[in-house]
């Protein structure tokens, strides 16, 4: 596979383009962002942790038949993946409560909720991600109630995989973010990543933080927590 011109370079990924029209090369950054931007650095070995473990969570998932862009792992930070035209939604789902949604409502973190939740952001870094509801998706044109619907779907699908995958690891999985794209056929799977910088995980025994979190909070051994979360995905496998 002949990696061709770079198409984007984003916070933590870039895009290259192929000899092939319909398949791009992911390139990850061991570069870290939060508060959309205004905090950076890095994270010694992010890139190959966040490559890695994508991979091997979508290829879980499509096992389960839930379709996502990936197609073959090209190095330890590249990964060739299906062109998709992005929907431009950041579509997460929570379990526990944390983040932005003990912020925005007022309540501790770490409150399990009956039942998942959803929410959808709109992908936009000027506007900063507002909050966006499904009748403002389908006003913008951003997608179609079918569209929403499919989201929706697979988003809470992906949550009850990923959830029990990472409790056989003695992994809280508390929330993520999803994004998800169209194919040339208008098909939407599942696209980006899943990794520590999109996903919240506690350790389950001592709800120590395994993520991008440590980052964020400038907690201390950030790099630390990313091998150790890969090491649980890797360890259980063999
Ligand atoms: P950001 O754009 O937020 O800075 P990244 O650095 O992770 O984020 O950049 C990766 C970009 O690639 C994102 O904008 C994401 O929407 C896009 N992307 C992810 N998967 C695909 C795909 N299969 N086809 C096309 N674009 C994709
Ligand atoms: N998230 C993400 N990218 C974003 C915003 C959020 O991957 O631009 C993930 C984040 O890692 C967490 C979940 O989505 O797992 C929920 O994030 P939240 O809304 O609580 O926002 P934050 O606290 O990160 O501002």
């Amino acid at each position: 596979m002949i990696r061709g011109k770079q198409i984007y370079e984003g916070k933590a990924k870039k895009l290259f383009e192929t000899d092939d029209p319909e398949l791009v090369i992911v390139s990850y950054k061991d570069d870290a962002t939060a508060f959309n931007g205004q905090k950076k650095g890095t994270i010694e070995a992010k890139g190959e942790i966040n490559n890695r473990m994508s991979n091997l969570l979508m290829k879980m998932l499509e096992e389960k038949g839930i379709r996502t862009h990936f197609v073959r792992e090209l190095n330890s930070s590249e990964t060739l993946v299906k062109k998709l035209s992005i929907i431009p939604l950041e579509v997460i789902v929570r379990n526990i409560t944390a983040g932005s949604f003990s912020s925005r409502f007022g309540v501790e973190e770490g409150i399990v909720f009956d039942s998942p939740t959803i929410e959808f952001s709109y992908k936009n870094d000027a506007l900063g991600d507002p909050l966006i509801n499904s009748y403002h998706v389908a006003a913008l044109k951003l997608a179609t109630s079918e569209e929403i619907a499919a989201v929706k779907d697979t988003a809470f699908r992906v949550n009850s995989e990923l959830k029990s995958f990472w409790a056989e690891r003695g992994v809280t999985l508390v929330d993520f973010k999803l994004e998800f794209g169209r194919l040339a056929d208008g098909t939407v799977v599942l696209a980006d990543e899943i990794s520590p910088d999109t996903c919240r995980l506690w350790a389950s025994a001592t709800k120590k933080k395994l993520d991008k979190d440590r980052f964020r909070r400038d907690l201390s051994g950030v790099a630390e927590a990313y091998r150790e979360i890969m090491s649980r995905l890797e360890r259980s496998r063999s």
